[in-house]
């Protein structure tokens, strides 16, 4: 596959495609000031990006959805240029929901489609205004689904899911990986006690050969495999840095160097959510 900023879209089965470099959009609202999601995206835009991540739940969609129709009046991009993901929430599984959820995500983002839109995670809540409803003694209330769900998977060299990796490829389905860095270590919702994915000695020792980072490898290592990558950065320098990834690539050799790192580390492991009958990290896949 010859791989390039300008085209690394990989086909899908409904003759649309995807890309294989993407933004991811997901920051703690509490700590991310208001616009920096909104600016994160038009830099990534006009750094080449053309898939964003993004969900209702990251609470700012609205701020993707204006970056997105900035760019398109600006006559940077055109809407059949972008590969918008969204997704449906936890509390809106029941299938009567699913339309009107989505139709309110596209309210919020003022776009007419989305190209792809998930289940966020397989583990239905009971539906309602609280997006994480608990009982009086704080315990969640779960809500019982039939759902034979698909959902996005961790994926990065400390967790590279070779046996998953096959079957998909096997049946023709394309892996979008999250936390393709390893996450931000946000102690709320991220195994920290895990080492970091970035200090690895190996992928910073390739990185030197190429005059690359860490992320840089990390990032090149799973879209060289096939596998799409949606790294979220809201900095700058850093959005772009992650962009720079198709005017290099790794041998043989430093590919099947850095699959040899997978320590099956699964970073956001959602342990609190471990006693849902849907929970989905226990299965080997
Ligand atoms: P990532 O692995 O993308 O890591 C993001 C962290 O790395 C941020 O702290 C970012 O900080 C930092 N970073 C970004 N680029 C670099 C770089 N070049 N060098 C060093 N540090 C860097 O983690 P996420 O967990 O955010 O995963 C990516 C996206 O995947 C999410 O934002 C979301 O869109 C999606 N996701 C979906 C899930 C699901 O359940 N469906 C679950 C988890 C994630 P800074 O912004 O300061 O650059």
């Amino acid at each position: 596959m010859n791989l390039t900023a300008e085209s690394h879209r990989i086909p899908l089965s409904d003759g649309n495609s995807i890309p294989l470099l993407g933004l991811g959009t997901y920051a703690d609202p509490q700590k991310t000031p208001k616009g920096s999601c909104l600016e994160a995206v038009k830099i990534a835009i006009d750094a080449g990006y053309r898939h964003i991540d993004g969900a209702f739940v990251y609470f700012n969609e609205h701020e993707v959805g204006q970056a997105i129709r900035e760019k398109i009046a600006e006559g940077k991009i055109k809407r059949e240029d972008i590969f918008y993901c969204g997704k449906l929430w936890n509390t809106c599984h029941p299938p009567e929901l699913v339309r009107p959820t989505l139709e309110k995500t596209l309210k919020i983002l003022q776009l007419d489609y989305v190209d792809l839109y998930i289940i966020e995670l397989p583990m239905a809540f009971k539906p309602g205004d609280a997006l994480y409803p608990k009982d009086e003694n704080g315990k969640f209330i779960y809500h019982e689904t039939d759902l034979c769900a698909t959902w996005e998977v961790e994926c990065h060299p400390y967790f590279t899911q070779p046996k998953l990796l096959e079957f998909c490829r096997q049946h023709d389905i394309v892996i979008v990986g999250y936390s393709p860095l390893g996450t931000s270590r946000d102690e709320s919702w991220v195994n920290v006690s895990s080492p970091p994915l970035l200090k690895d000695p190996v992928l910073n020792a390739i990185g030197k050969k190429y005059n690359k980072t860490a992320a840089q490898i990390a990032l090149r290592f799973n879209v060289q495999r096939g596998v799409v990558v949606i790294p979220k950065s809201f900095n700058p320098q850093r959005i772009r840095e992650n962009f720079q990834i198709f005017d290099f690539s790794l041998t043989e050799k430093e590919m099947k160097e850095i699959e040899a790192l997978n320590k099956n580390v699964r970073y956001v492991e959602l342990l609190m959510w471990r006693d849902h009958p849907e929970y989905p990290f226990s299965d080997e896949y």
